[in-house]
């Protein structure tokens, strides 16, 4: 999803703490960051009412995904072994 030529990370995947509604990413270009935000009702969103800035809640997700993805490799790495194993096995 891009807005303004800018591609938020969490767009379209987190939500709203409050009523659920999908959150978007909105430039600052006065304080060269980002936010994403709960839409305003009437631009067929949620509640409107909760906000958090990109940079940090990017920050969050990341690390969180980086935690992901190193289990990821560390069970790819146990299946790989597991697999070359059993090659030597069978030979
Ligand atoms: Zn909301």
């Amino acid at each position: 999803m891009h807005i303004g030529g800018r591609k938020y990370l969490l767009s379209g995947i987190v939500r709203c703490g409050s009523c659920g509604a999908l959150m978007q990413g909105n430039a600052n270009t006065k304080w060269g960051t980002f936010s994403y935000a709960c839409k305003l009702p009437t631009a067929g969103g949620g509640c409107g009412r909760v906000s958090i800035t990109g940079p940090r809640l990017n920050e969050m997700i990341t690390g969180l995904v980086s935690g992901y993805l190193a289990d990821v490799e560390v069970q790819r790495t146990a299946t790989r072994n597991r697999a070359r194993t059993r090659a030597s096995e069978s030979r």
